[in-house]
């Protein structure tokens, strides 16, 4: 449920209504606008009485929420988040290239991307430690050599950088990352949500492979709800029957997600299609309906690589797509 106040309530009579709210056994979360105070309530509301609460003098409106999620909901909080990793804004207007290799590969592979895509418009640098690969023979990323590398190439460039956790007791590890990615094959380990939601990191979070957008927002609520609000979603495929393309991307997800949460939205073009030629047409796709950055593979010898080179860009090639996309953002 929320409670929308009006301009004229007073602190005091907030922090009253506050506390009466509590002494139900309710949770309030409190967001603060230029205009007005939302109260959102979480817990069971059944036993409230809604119409007790409309004639409250400093009450403007009160709603029911339907959905399950409450503090992704844009109901909850009406203005976009903006999300801030590392001091780049993503979210509320703020458009952000996230890109780098699929894993970290070794010192000098990561600082000649790095400075690459900086060049190119990049904000944030990515790159794999923690590889999830479907077989257990495959490499499997550098771990804690891949995060070092990571951070010698942010002190080099200044980016910020982003790398996934596969496990809550690898989190003292990711003290220093500025974005901690939550893969697709994740998105429901509600034991490595929750202990992301009592950290206060920025994280990026994948939809997994065959999940809802209901449930995509469930979790997303699932580390909301410890407290960490940092949250970005990332759209990055999900799989149909479709062959051709490594997944289907579900670009309808990025206005569907918008209408239902605050949270900002960033669409990944390379996982989504599995090939480098298909990351420019969706990448620009994706920018025309509003996503709020893009997550894009890029390696300095993509026939070499040790993971996805197949769907990764060449430097220039991340240069030209990361031009088209301004072009697109220019007319949007
Ligand atoms: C990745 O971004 O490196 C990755 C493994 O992506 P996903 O979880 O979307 O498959
Ligand atoms: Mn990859």
């Amino acid at each position: 449920m929320i409670a929308v106040l009006k301009d004229k309530a007073t602190q005091e009579q907030v922090d009253n209504l506050v506390e009466w709210f509590t002494m139900q056994g309710l949770k309030v979360h409190q967001s603060k606008g230029d205009y007005c105070t939302i109260l959102g309530l979480i817990g069971d509301t059944t036993k409230i009485d809604i119409d007790l609460l409309k004639g409250l003098d400093i009450i403007e409106s009160v709603t029911r929420i339907s959905e399950p999620f409450k503090k992704a909901n844009r109901k909850f909080h009406p203005e976009d988040t903006i999300v801030d990793v590392g001091g780049v804004k993503i979210g509320g207007g703020n458009f952000q290239f996230i890109a780098g290799p699929c894993s970290v590969e070794s010192k000098e592979q990561i600082e000649e991307v790095a400075s690459a895509v900086r060049k190119s418009g990049a904000a944030l640098l990515r790159g794999g430690a923690f590889k999830p690969r479907t077989s257990p023979y495959d490499f499997q990323g550098l771990k804690a050599d891949g995060i070092e590398l990571l951070l010698e190439a942010k002190k080099t460039t200044g980016m910020p950088i982003v790398t996934e956790i596969m496990s809550a007791e690898h989190l003292p590890l990711f003290e220093n990352v500025d974005l901690i990615q939550v893969g697709a094959r994740n998105m429901q380990n509600f034991e490595l949500l929750k202990a992301l939601g009592k950290t206060n990191k920025p994280i990026l979070l994948k939809r997994g492979l065959a999940n809802t957008i209901k449930e995509f927002l469930m979790s997303a609520e699932y580390i909301m709800a410890g407290g960490n609000e940092n949250v970005i979603l990332c759209e990055r495929g999900i799989r149909t029957y479709e062959t051709y393309t490594r997944n289907t991307l579900d670009l309808s997800a990025v206005p569907m997600i918008k209408e239902l949460s605050h949270l900002p939205v960033i669409v990944d073009p390379s996982h989504a299609t599995g090939a480098a030629r298909l990351v420019k047409p969706m990448a620009m796709a994706a920018a025309a309906c509003g996503a709020d950055g893009l997550m894009i593979e890029v390696h300095n010898n993509p026939p070499k690589a040790l993971c996805d080179g197949a769907q990764s860009l060449t430097p220039e090639q991340f240069d030209d797509v990361a031009k088209r996309v301004m072009k697109i953002r220019e007319v949007i």
